[in-house]
């Protein structure tokens, strides 16, 4: 049975990709640029300086803070810099750039060994240590997601193999070339937490995929497959949640208090990676796509800059609008392309001038359009009335911050009223304005 969630869109380039059947080709730069904020938390502390020699796997940031995790080196070479450089917020973030010497020189790893007899006590902090965050967009530190609270119990793990988001094909590439790497990460994470069952999520867009983890989850201890219609943002936690289990997330609650987990399949692969062989999240794969001569799937070190990638796919295609991080729906636009991809960077679209041009808002005609499609099923044009007055306690008592800013109700509006923009703001200003009044 197909399942699926109320609400969402099909945006064209939603089952049209032109790299779905591209399989992963590594590219290693000869720079990389690290930041030490690729996770929600407190940014890393730089624990290398300039000259220093690094090898790959090394830590080069130490973990700040209850969410914080530590940051590896890509690869082997010669710091040469340790500085704070702009990035996708409106601060300056500290980085490490590592000149590559091509040796490949690694630290010395600790393995655990397989999955299905380690010790599950440690299963955890050698995620910590491997440095994992979410790799499907949201970056939060995987060691907490499994750490629940006293009174918590995590019943299922959640695998999102849904990709959703327009453009990107790299997890569909992970799952029908590393699948039993997938089903190791999942048993390792059912392990650490004692966890009845594991769900591998995918939407029915991808049949190849669908058979290869079927294959690879035979004879693994209650995991399984679970075909998903496609539908956009079906990838979403609590789209994914609802679909595959039934269970609602109450508002301001984590799925931890329904007694769920839910990983992406590269956070997945990593988790085994770091298990089985000891090996920090030091590269991914990425998918470069839109507006470049050779659009691809690479396996990219963390930190490869994006100028750097775009040279491999063989340069522009088109005239550059715009380059963003991620599909179109949620993707983030670059301030310029010398900016290095990171943990969860799942994607690197390039959009000519022309897709790239802004259009204008027009006014609402009450069409009931963005309700209909809204899977949180909100009222983003009463939201938006709101937030155009500036106020927020109207946009609050509207439910503003339950938005998962997934973009359907702008994609859908006949108006081109720019909601999911002006939601994002209104949530940055009442979590601002509750930070100022002491997190009331
Ligand atoms: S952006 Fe927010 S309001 Fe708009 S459809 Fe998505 S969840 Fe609903
Ligand atoms: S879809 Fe656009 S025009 Fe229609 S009700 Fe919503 S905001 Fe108004």
């Amino acid at each position: 049975m197909k399942v699926s969630f109320r609400g969402g869109v099909h945006p064209a380039h939603h089952s049209k990709r032109p790299t779905q059947h591209l399989p992963v080709e590594a590219f290693v730069s000869d720079t990389v640029r690290i930041i030490m904020s690729m996770h929600i938390g407190a940014p890393s502390t730089p624990c290398v300086k300039k000259g220093d020699l690094v090898k790959v796997g090394q830590v080069i940031g130490e973990p700040v803070g209850a969410l914080g995790i530590p940051v590896h080196a890509s690869v082997s070479g010669e710091v040469i810099a340790v500085e704070k450089i702009p990035y996708l917020g409106a601060q300056p973030v500290e980085c490490v750039t590592i000149r590559n010497d091509f040796a490949d020189t690694w630290v010395e790893l600790n393995p655990l060994g397989n999955v299905e007899s380690v010790d599950p006590a440690l299963i955890v902090p050698a995620i910590k240590n491997a440095g994992i965050c979410g790799m499907g967009g949201a970056s939060f530190p995987t060691h907490i997601k499994l750490s629940p609270r006293e009174g918590q119990q995590c019943e299922t793990i959640l695998v999102n193999g849904a990709e959703c988001e327009t453009h990107l094909t790299a997890d569909h590439r992970l799952m029908l070339e590393n699948s039993d790497r997938i089903v190791d990460g999942v048993r390792a994470a059912m392990r650490a937490v004692n966890a009845k069952e594991g769900i591998i999520a995918i939407e029915d867009n991808k049949p190849d995929a669908i058979k290869a983890m079927i294959k690879a989850c035979h004879g693994r201890e209650n995991v399984r497959v679970q075909v998903m219609r496609t539908k956009y943002p079906q990838g979403g936690e609590k789209q994914l949640i609802e679909a595959c289990t039934g269970k609602q997330v109450p508002s301001g609650k984590l799925p931890l208090d329904v007694g769920v987990v839910v990983l992406n399949v590269g956070t997945c692969a990593a988790i085994a990676d770091a298990v089985i062989d000891g090996k920090p999240l030091i590269e991914r794969i990425t998918t470069v796509t839109g507006g470049v001569r050779n659009p691809a799937n690479l396996l990219l070190r963390i930190g490869t800059i994006t100028e750097d990638v775009i040279g491999h796919c063989g340069g522009f295609a088109v005239t550059p609008g715009k380059v963003c991080f991620g599909g179109a729906m949620t993707g983030l636009c670059l301030p310029n392309i010398s900016i290095p991809m990171a943990k969860s960077t799942n994607g690197i679209v390039v959009y000519s001038e022309e897709e790239a041009a802004s259009v204008e808002e027009d006014a609402c005609i009450r069409c009931g359009k963005c309700v209909s499609v809204c899977p949180i099923g909100l009222n983003p044009f009463e939201i938006k009335l709101a937030a155009d007055k500036d106020d927020m306690e109207k946009a609050k008592s509207l439910n503003v911050m339950d938005c998962v800013l997934c973009g359907c109700c702008s994609f859908e509006c006949p108006a081109r009223r720019w909601l999911t923009a002006s939601f994002k703001m209104a949530k940055q200003k009442i979590a601002a304005q509750a930070k100022a009044k002491g997190g009331k």
